[in-house]
């Protein structure tokens, strides 16, 4: 992604560095303005990482905030868990700020969580054990949703539905972005090359050993959901356009048997015109078909679009995010200090 710029070459040398301690396990924290909840996720999450046997990584994913988060993370300080502030040039959006997360990560296992406590962080434990039995992706599936609307549980059920019944890939209903990750996967997914990253179908798309954990989504320990229902309809459609061509089938699909009826049509009213001297009439009819036609030629030029609109995003070839800063803080160090990498 930043495989040129002096930054890349600086992370890539601590990676090393660090590689030879055999990390195991790195948490990626994508946040954007959540210094109401920051410091409880911090403090819920060490605790429960000083629980696992084994050296493990925070790394705090700062999207863009404009309030008091950064200041808040570099305040954070634990001796036995390393510290990982990345901070994007602006806000690129979750999905990239996962990404950059994943290709800092350096544990033999990544756990992506939400800042705002949704995902309780105390169910690592349980993640990590189905790990080291052997499972290399470990989907947290959503069986409850406290504190959601009952329209947004519903909206989603209907995305998954339909997003499976289009996508090639198997995306688990109401599974987030909340999961652990093997090396192995998150090798796999750093190479994925694309810019319209829909998450949960990139988790999905590598396959490997998979086991599905069911939990109690909790409500927001503080501040609003960064997703209203526009940009939640755009995810939709990055999804299905992301991981399936078949909207372009059913396009295809309807604009044939249309022309087929549209034939038979024509002969029938050759036939009535020629045998039976029918006159002309039927005015309404004629709107209500040609508006119908429209409507469906609209529609199908704008699944065209939004394909289309993708084909030229990815030739762009832009990254998919900037890191402005990255600050470290190892584990075990005597100075609290940050050591400032950027
Ligand atoms: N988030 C982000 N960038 C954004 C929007 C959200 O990094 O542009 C983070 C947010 O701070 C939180 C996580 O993504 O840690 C989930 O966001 P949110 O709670 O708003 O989504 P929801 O849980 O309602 O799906
Ligand atoms: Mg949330």
């Amino acid at each position: 992604m930043f495989d040129s710029s002096p930054l890349s070459l600086i992370s890539n040398r601590i990676g090393k560095l660090d590689d030879l301690a055999s990390l195991k396990l790195s948490v990626v924290i994508p946040f954007y303005n959540e210094e109401n909840v920051l410091a409880e996720c911090h403090e819920r999450l060490c605790s429960i990482l000083s629980k696992i046997d084994g050296h493990c990584e925070i790394i705090y994913v700062d999207d863009g905030s404009t309030d008091g988060s950064r200041k808040l993370v570099e305040q954070f300080s634990v001796s036995q868990i390393s510290l990982k502030y990345i901070g994007l040039s602006r806000n690129f959006g979750k999905e990239a700020a996962m990404s950059a997360g994943l290709e800092q990560a350096r544990g033999m296992a990544v756990i992506l969580l939400d800042a705002d406590l949704q995902d309780p962080p105390e169910l690592i434990l349980s993640m990590v054990k189905k790990w080291e039995e052997g499972y290399d992706i470990v989907n947290m599936q959503r069986i409850k949703r406290n504190g959601e609307t009952w329209f947004k549980r519903f909206s989603a059920k209907c995305f998954y539905h339909v997003l499976n019944m289009l996508s090639d890939i198997d995306v688990p209903n109401n599974v987030g972005d909340f999961r652990l990750l093997s090396r192995e996967v998150v090798d796999n997914i750093n190479q994925m090359p694309e810019k319209n990253r829909y998450m949960k179908g990139i988790f999905s798309w590598p396959g490997f050993r998979q086991i599905t954990i069911p939990f109690v989504r909790e409500p927001r320990f503080s501040g609003e959901t960064k997703w209203n229902y526009f940009k939640l309809v755009g995810l939709a459609v990055d999804g299905i356009t992301s991981f399936s061509i078949k909207p372009l089938r059913i396009a295809t699909f309807l604009g044939c048997v249309i022309a087929l009826f549209s034939f038979i049509y024509g002969v029938s009213i050759i036939i009535k015109t020629m045998i039976f001297s029918e006159v002309v009439s039927g005015y309404p009819s004629m709107m209500v078909v040609q508006l119908a036609l429209g409507g469906i030629q609209l529609l199908c030029i704008g699944v065209m679009g939004e394909y289309i609109g993708r084909i030229f995003i990815e030739t762009k070839n832009r990254p998919l995010y900037l890191i402005q800063t990255i600050i470290e803080q190892p584990a075990v160090q005597q100075s609290q200090s940050y050591e400032e990498s950027a």
